[in-house]
């Protein structure tokens, strides 16, 4: 394929790309009527074809042999002519945004990578087509105009003949145009007067000529913008005729208005409407930049104001800004009990809240499915970014209404305060997301700053959860069984089903990694593991002793485990292939998860009801309940937490177990209290009529087989076996 003909009717497009089949492939794709593809095979021949003709757009390859293209786009935007040509990369080498940015910095307009969607190409081309279409349509008729006026100054005798022909252009005109006079000396533009407009100038005003026409056209447009005002008087100085796109903020357009001096003391302004053109420009750069969800930045643009950040805080002195990584504790809670739709909502009223709480120099982005990024810019202190974290997370404690629920949420924060030594964006962000995971351990709705040691134990984390994976496969699980006892006369009334994990012979206590499977997601397995182990032993005890008709075997459940959709599915399997009655089997979720999202529990709870599954809230008094929710729970028992009894001789906490047992009460559950270690406590909670007791003084958590000499010593046996 040869250089093809430069047609001067027709729009031309100037491809540039070292490979022949690209240039065929192309071609072929924007091949339309009136758009002539030009193609150039290096640099140096595309630099030479715009120093000769009027390109509308460029697209160029970025990975060229020789000179590539950054340098042909720099090459380029050094002329007088390519200086106004849009710019459009296409490239196969790399999706880094690092590259990206290059090729905005040297002027390109967009950024096609391949494989790019056919459609969205000849879009892209459209748009700037039609935009070199207009620039082409004023520039016509405004040399209409101009010669006209020539003429009609030049020639007495021809007047009433160029006055025809110029009343026919003039109202004709697709542009709008108005001719103004002025006063000596330099010009105002407020000032000057409207000597005469035509219908499109009408349109574009919004008002008829007899309502303008002799007036001030600061008194037709009071809001004129500053730089128009200077750019009409720097036309009407030098005489030289100027071309500006600005907004009128009066009439809410963009115009692109050539202005020349038709004669002294007059300025004739050509104005074309281009502002359906704006927007669609603007859609493009939406589209490549924000988040279609919320309207926030997205992770590409987050990534580039970031690097804005450091660079700034390279050159200035004490520059601080901070990052922030904020994720919503538990809000997949909402995806799989409310559906997408809800949890759509939720995001956008999320990124409300936190742009309220943001300055209006701060960027947000939402970087992830429910994670959050700001920068926060121009800090006095490093406090000042601590405030806002808290302000943010207060904000999203407040309810809101979603689909006539009113919920709530919390968010773990990570924190990374700059000035900080990064070369690049991403390592940043990801260390606020090990400072965000660091808070998220915490329980949820803390924020952390990042600290260098946060690293190796990001890193160690990542071994701890390849060995998690593994020791589900190599079955190193482990069940120790608490027992639970009556506090009024003894009896056993149940275990509480404790996981361990067994590698060699050592034995790994939940808190060491239950936090960690819960974030990666592996509690699921984990969890339904332990169920379903649950169920099979509490079934073996049923069949072999006479249990008391209260005894249950408790089993802990994790957040992720309470939020699966079909977790009412899980446990009737589990209960019926182990032939387990039910009422056996008792959940403990926490108070926290509990109070999260309330009225999405509520509904999850009453099918545990319906199955016959006893539901215990453990850590109670940790959390913060609303009383009226803690009414509606279908609950059976609630766990004072082991902080409150251990401390007993505290007085506010003997005051707080003492209000939570009788709260209990009066709300028909049965309490258990955790981690009675001496007599006194047993004491005190017995006279308290506290149900149930669960501690060190009665047993630690034991084996199976320990556990079943406890079985043999309380309950009667049903059959001789042992
Ligand atoms: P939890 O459900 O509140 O369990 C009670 C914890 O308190 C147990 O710790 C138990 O050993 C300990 N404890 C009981 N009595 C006393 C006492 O008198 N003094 C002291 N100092 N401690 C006492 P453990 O077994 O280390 O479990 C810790 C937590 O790990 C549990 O708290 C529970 O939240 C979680 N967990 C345990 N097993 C599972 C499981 O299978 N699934 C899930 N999701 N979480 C589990
Ligand atoms: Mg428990
Ligand atoms: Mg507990």
């Amino acid at each position: 394929m040869g250089k093809a003909e430069i047609a001067p009717e027709v729009i031309d497009i100037l491809v540039v790309d070292d490979e022949q089949v690209n240039l065929l492939l192309l071609s072929g794709l924007l091949r339309r009527e009136g758009v002539n593809v030009v193609c150039a095979h290096n640099g140096p021949e595309s630099i030479s074809l715009v120093a000769e003709h009027d390109f509308a757009l460029i697209l160029l390859d970025v990975m060229m042999p020789g000179m590539d293209g950054f340098t042909t786009a720099e090459r380029i935007r050094a002329t007088e002519r390519g200086r106004r040509i849009p710019l459009i990369f296409i490239t196969a080498i790399s999706k880094e945004q690092r590259h990206i940015f290059k090729g905005y910095e040297s002027g390109a307009v967009d950024y096609l990578i391949k494989p790019y969607e056919h459609e969205i190409l000849r879009n892209k081309v459209q748009v700037f087509v039609d935009m070199h279409r207009q620039r082409l349509a004023v520039q016509h008729a405004s040399e209409a105009l101009a010669k006209t006026v020539d003429e009609l100054r030049a020639s007495g005798q021809a007047l009433s003949d160029s006055r025809a022909r110029y009343q026919s252009l003039f109202t004709s005109m697709f542009n709008g145009f108005a001719l103004l006079s002025h006063e000596d000396g330099p010009l105002d533009l407020a000032q000057a007067r409207v000597v005469e407009i035509n219908p499109a100038m009408e349109q574009i005003l919004g008002r008829p000529g007899s309502d303008v026409i002799d007036r001030q056209l600061g008194a037709i447009l009071p809001n004129l913008e500053g730089y128009l005002r200077d750019f009409a008087a720097e036309v009407a100085r030098s005489g030289k005729s100027g071309l500006i796109e600005s907004y009128l903020s009066d009439i809410k357009r963009w115009l692109r208005i050539q202005a020349y001096v038709p004669g002294p003391g007059l300025l004739a302004l050509v104005a074309e409407d281009v502002t359906a053109r704006r927007k669609a420009e603007e859609t493009i750069q939406e589209r490549t930049f924000q988040d279609p969800l919320t309207g926030l930045a997205n992770r590409a643009l987050f990534l580039d104001r970031l690097t804005q950040s450091m660079e700034r805080s390279r050159r200035r002195l004490n520059y601080l800004y901070a990052v922030l990584f904020l994720d919503l504790d538990r809000f997949k809670l909402v995806n799989s009990s409310m559906g997408h739709a809800a949890g759509d909502k939720v995001l956008r009223a999320v990124a409300e809240k936190i742009k309220g709480v943001a300055r209006g120099l701060d960027t947000v982005a939402r970087s992830g499915a429910d994670e959050f990024a700001l920068i926060l810019e121009e800090l006095k202190t490093p406090g000042e970014a601590l405030r806002v974290a808290r302000r943010i997370c207060q904000e999203l404690a407040r309810p809101m209404v979603v689909d006539d629920h009113s919920l709530h949420f919390s968010a773990s924060v990570g924190v990374v305060l700059g000035p900080a030594d990064y070369a690049q964006p991403e390592e940043l962000l990801q260390d606020a997301a090990i400072a965000m995971e660091h808070a998220r351990a915490l329980g949820g709705g803390k924020v952390k700053v990042f600290k260098w040691a946060m690293r190796t134990r990001a890193q160690n984390a990542l071994s701890v959860n390849q060995s998690l994976h593994l020791a589900l496969e190599r079955d190193q699980f482990r069940l120790h069984y608490q027992p639970i006892f009556r506090l009024n006369g003894g009896g056993l009334a149940g275990f509480e089903a404790l996981i361990r994990w067994q590698v060699d012979d050592r034995l790994i206590a939940p808190v060491d990694f239950i936090p960690q499977a819960e974030q990666t997601g592996l509690i699921v397995p984990i969890g339904q593991w332990a169920l379903a182990e649950s169920c099979r032993v509490a079934a073996e005890w049923d069949r072999r002793f006479a249990l008391p008709r209260d005894f249950t075997v408790a089993v802990n459940l994790s957040a992720k485990q309470f939020a699966q959709p079909d977790l009412v599915r899980q446990l009737s399997r589990a209960l019926e292939e182990n032939h387990l009655e039910p009422g056996r089997l008792k959940l403990e979720i926490t108070e926290t998860l509990v109070m999260q999202n309330p009225e999405i529990v509520v509904h999850k709870l009453r099918s545990l009801r319906e199955m016959g599954v006893k539901v215990s809230i453990d850590d109670f008094g940790t959390g913060y309940s609303s009383l009226s929710y803690l009414r509606r729970f279908p609950i059976n028992t609630l766990k004072v937490d082991r902080s409150f009894v251990s401390d007993l001789d505290a007085f506010e906490n003997l005051i707080i177990v003492r209000t939570i047992v009788s709260l209990a009460h009066n709300l028909g559950f049965d309490v258990v209290a955790e981690g009675i270690e001496n007599e006194r406590q047993r004491d005190f909670l017995a006279e308290l009529r506290c149900e149930y007791g669960q501690g060190f003084l009665f047993s630690k958590p034991v084996r199976e087989l320990a556990a079943l000499d406890l079985l043999c010593a309380s309950c009667g046996r049903h059959d001789a076996s042992s």
